[in-house]
């Protein structure tokens, strides 16, 4: 008899950036589906890790690991980003917290930017509310997508993003973005790991991937709740072709629609986790 195999998932939101749950919700959820390590990686931020560890202390077989989903530049292609997932994180550090506090700053002016964008093309939405429904987090489009929900104008979050809030959507704006390079020592900083998210999503990852080391980051998602059987065989040979170790998640962030990937469904089996948490390590050792 093996002992059954970990539930590992690395990659969820919090109401701290564009999730539905609050951390102490996300974590009760997280006992409910049996989850043994998972790692909260809001937006650009660590504001609800305090709050998710301190929840966790009430389910000791629960492992929480502190993480981060940092937007990033893509190194070609102006409209797009790259999300950075960093892992094990001290995340009490004052430099760390101004800088995460920037991209806040960021996201508020360029979305108010979208709001008018918007009101222009007759999609007029309160700015207040759009406030309200971030609540404590960084105002991302998921927020502004639910304000055009409310108000009528769009049948769904899913169809704002189509046309008019993705990369290439009439009431898009851009917002200044570190590059791959300054995410990964960013979250080296405060002694974490830096992995990619999500591959397939980022425009050319193909010729991405075989720069992923160089930038320092040691790994990329596989186990990806929407990636399919065939899409993650073939990153995982990319991953073993390229040493990047093949990790993942659900990505939840209990928008509650059809095909959610709930928390603990998908992600790394235990020994990628264990090669992750050493690869921290001795980033911690190098200082
Ligand atoms: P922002 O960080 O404000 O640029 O918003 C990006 C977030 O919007 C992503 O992390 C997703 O949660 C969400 N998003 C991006 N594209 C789509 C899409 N096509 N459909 C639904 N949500 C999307
Ligand atoms: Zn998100
Ligand atoms: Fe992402
Ligand atoms: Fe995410």
């Amino acid at each position: 008899m093996t002992a059954p195999s970990p539930k590992i998932d690395l990659h969820m939101h919090t109401t701290l950036s564009d999730g539905r749950l609050t951390p102490e919700e996300l974590v009760g959820l997280l006992d409910r589906q049996g989850v043994d390590i998972a790692a909260v990686t809001d937006h650009d931020s660590t504001q609800g890790l305090d709050a998710a560890m301190a929840a966790a202390e009430g389910f000791p077989r629960l492992r929480l690991v502190a993480g981060i989903e940092i937007s990033a530049d893509h190194p070609t292609d102006e409209r797009s980003d790259v999300h950075v997932l960093g892992y094990f994180l001290d995340y009490h550090n004052d430099a760390f917290q101004q800088r995460l506090a920037g991209f806040r700053d960021e996201r508020l002016y360029r979305g108010e930017r979208m709001v008018e964008r918007l009101l222009e093309q007759g999609y007029a939405v309160e700015w207040e509310r759009v406030l309200e429904i971030a609540g404590d987090a960084g105002v991302g489009r998921p927020h502004i997508a639910q304000a055009l929900v409310e108000r009528g104008h769009i049948a769904t979050v899913k169809d704002a993003f189509n046309g008019l809030l993705n990369d290439e959507g009439t009431a898009f704006v851009d917002r200044p973005h570190i590059s791959i390079a300054e995410s990964v020592e960013l979250i080296a900083s405060v002694g974490g790991v830096a992995v990619l998210a999500h591959p397939l999503y980022v425009p050319g990852y193909e010729a991405l991937i075989p720069q992923l080391a160089g930038f320092g980051i040691v790994g990329f998602e596989v186990h990806y709740g929407d990636f399919k059987p065939d899409q993650r065989r073939d990153l995982e040979r990319l991953a073993e072709r390229y040493g990047m170790l093949p990790t993942g998640g659900s990505d939840y962030h209990a928008m509650g629609h059809e095909g959610e990937h709930l928390p603990g469904t998908v992600g790394p089996p235990a020994e990628v986790f264990a090669e992750l948490e050493k690869r921290a390590e001795a980033v911690r050792a190098h200082g």
